[in-house]
């Protein structure tokens, strides 16, 4: 089994990240396995060395270890843009010059049925520049995914997750064709400012990394239909899936990035051990 665990350095790990870092941890100790660890640092807007370097102190604190070097996304950049070159050149992604408003407006309009649909990335895209003539070499813009074309001779999505999705999915899940081209439209492949995307990256990573068994938050169980799709379309093996429960503050909300109350750093600058940390996620 190898497990990994993938932050982005773009804030304060929190009390959620530890129960996923320690869980991958623990399950790949368990199995006799490895657990690596990877910096998903390709929003170079929001990411910090500051906050790469106190990943790094705060797992080390909590007692994890994993194999140097780690794999760094802001390094894999002509990975990614092989990858897209590839999608590029079956006819499966096409440039779109869209922004959020554009985007609100066409989903809004009363044709599309009044009220934007909302997939795992914001408002499920409306589809506005799918028709443009393509240009023959691959532009350096934002590059959505053709998800219908590249659905084409495919019924079903299927993915296994053995812990459970937000509303108790579990086991072998499959997602109709259909339904996918609804709920999560022309995903955006490679943004404009960064020359990928999370959903790109991350199922290219996976792979490259050996992923076998993918241990983070329920938050990402709505995403996965998008990455095994991505993963068919290159080829790449399918890791299992297990989505484990949000940690969440007294209010019942999942923490968020911005929510020092949470930190890591403060519970330790407070005088609390590893074990005490995990205690308060429920693996103590
Ligand atoms: N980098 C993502 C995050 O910090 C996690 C990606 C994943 O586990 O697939 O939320």
């Amino acid at each position: 089994m190898i497990t990994r665990f993938a932050p982005s350095p773009t804030g304060p790990l929190h009390l959620g990240h530890a129960y996923s870092a320690i869980l991958a941890s623990d399950m790949a100790r368990a199995a006799g396995g490895s657990f690596l660890l990877r910096i998903e640092d390709i929003d170079r807007s929001r990411a910090r060395p500051e906050w790469e370097a106190q990943i790094f102190d705060d797992l080390q604190w909590l007692g994890l270890d994993w194999p140097e070097p780690v794999m760094r996304q802001s390094e894999r950049l002509p990975v990614y843009r092989a990858a897209l070159q590839e999608l590029w050149s079956r006819g499966l992604l096409y440039p779109c010059s869209c922004r959020r408003r554009d985007i609100l407006e066409a989903a809004s309009a009363p044709q599309e049925g009044g009220a934007p649909v909302m997939g795992p990335d914001g408002i499920v895209y409306p589809g506005t520049c799918r028709d443009k003539p393509r240009p023959v070499d691959m532009p350096a813009e934002a590059l959505r995914l053709n998800v219908r074309k590249s659905l084409e001779g495919i019924d079903t999505i299927s993915f296994q997750e053995n812990r459970s999705g937000p509303k108790g999915e579990c086991g072998t899940i499959d997602i109709r064709s259909e339904t996918l081209i609804d709920s999560i439209g022309d995903i955006v492949l490679a943004r404009r400012d960064m020359g990928t995307s999370y959903h790109l990256a991350v199922v290219i990573d996976d792979a490259a990394q050996g992923i076998t068994h993918v241990i983070r938050g329920q938050d990402l169980f709505e995403a996965t239909a998008i990455h095994v799709l991505l993963q068919r379309l290159l080829g790449l093996p399918q890791p299992v899936y297990h989505h484990h429960r949000l940690i969440r503050d007294d209010a019942g909300k999942r923490l968020a990035k911005r929510d020092n109350a949470r930190a890591i750093a403060k519970f330790r600058a407070e005088g609390a051990s590893p074990a005490d940390i995990r205690e308060m996620v429920g693996l103590g």
